[in-house]
């Protein structure tokens, strides 16, 4: 198959070329996937695109008139594909369902970890041989109550990690994990968890449901001065309420992998110009942010397990023999 992949950085190719052993001919592209740049996929079966990847109907619409049938995933998340169109032009779209969890739970972790420490002020401080104290007081993790909302695969695993720094673990999720009630976390009602839990760590995927989940009403009900840490998609927070929670005190501090307009920023280099998206600025600047730009899923090992799946997922199709939760429209 002619595989054309879009928004593929250098340090992806080696993972994609190692996992394709000459299966397929791929061809990489710097490009992002949007109706502008959808004409580069002409002549491929398929193409293959990542999370900041537009495939909204106006694109769909370009890739079926030059002949691609398929669209695959190389994430989990797909809120940025319109199904229905999809289904419509019949292309066909996979992704790849589970990858390292711990590759994300982990990450989460360490953007709370550094937010509590102040180990991102402590770096540059130090670096400017600055070796005062002042302003890095936290907390103990012990005791203190972790509020997780979704609790799949990456909730869980980030869950196990809390507990085993003896924290109290509440959880809000539509579905109850019985393995995580028998190690010991308690489910609430949603209300209950924001009012209860002294940070609270966002798992649960982005849907019309779960869109601007975290807003004033949710952020006024949190305890005053929790911390928030999200690691899933953006659109999870409503942005102007945080920002305004956090210069009030109301929200203490903010770990953000993801952010609601991150398709025009993330994964490019804009130190030389002003940030025009006055939100993002702003959060990069404060020091009780920790910003990182949607690299959760970046380990070695998550990156193995994606090449794999997406490459097994086309070469699977072309023998009709795919794992049923790696087809989104098929
Ligand atoms: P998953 O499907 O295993 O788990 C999601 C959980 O959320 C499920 O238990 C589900 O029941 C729950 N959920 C769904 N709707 C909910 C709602 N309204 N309220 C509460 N819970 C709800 O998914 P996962 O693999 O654990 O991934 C979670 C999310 O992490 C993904 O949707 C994606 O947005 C994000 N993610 C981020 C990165 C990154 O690099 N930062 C990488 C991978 C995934």
């Amino acid at each position: 198959m002619k595989i054309a992949f879009f928004s593929c950085h250098s340090y992806e190719q080696p993972f994609l070329e190692a996992a394709n052993n000459d299966r397929h001919q791929l061809t990489f592209f710097h490009e992002t996937l949007t109706p502008e740049t959808a004409h580069l996929a002409t002549g491929y079966q398929a193409i293959c695109v990542f999370v900041n990847d537009d495939l909204s109907r106006p694109t769909l619409e370009i890739l079926m008139r030059n002949g691609v049938q398929l669209a695959a995933l190389r994430c989990t998340g797909y809120n940025q594909v319109d199904i229905p169109a999809a289904q419509e032009f019949g292309i066909r779209i996979l992704r790849v369902p589970t990858y390292s969890p711990h590759a994300v739970a982990e990450h989460a972790v360490a953007l709370l970890m550094a937010l509590n420490r102040k180990t991102h002020i402590a770096y540059q401080r130090t670096k400017k041989n600055n070796f005062t104290l002042d302003g890095l007081m936290g907390f103990d993790l012990y005791g203190k109550r972790i509020g997780i909302i979704g609790t799949g695969r990456i909730g869980m695993a980030f869950a196990r990690i809390m507990l085993g720094f003896g924290c109290r673990v509440l959880a809000y999720d539509k579905v109850r994990s019985a393995l995580l009630q028998q190690l010991g976390v308690e489910y609430l009602p949603l209300n209950e968890l924001l009012s209860e839990a002294d940070i609270i760590s966002l798992h649960c995927p982005l849907t019309p449901e779960t869109y601007h989940l975290i807003d004033a009403a949710a952020l006024s009900h949190m305890k005053r001065g929790a911390y928030l840490v999200n690691t899933s998609r953006g659109s999870l927070l409503d942005t102007p309420a945080v920002l305004m929670a956090l210069q009030t005190g109301q929200l203490g501090a903010l770990g953000m992998d993801v952010y609601e307009l991150e398709d025009d920023y993330f994964f490019s280099d804009w130190s030389a110009t002003p940030l025009p998206d006055a939100d993002l600025d702003a959060l990069t600047h404060a020091p009780n942010v920790l910003v990182t730009s949607h690299q959760g899923f970046f380990t070695r090992e998550a990156m193995q397990q994606i090449a794999h799946t997406t490459l097994n997922n086309l070469t699977y199709l072309e023998h009709m023999r795919l794992p049923e939760d790696a087809i989104v429209v098929g």
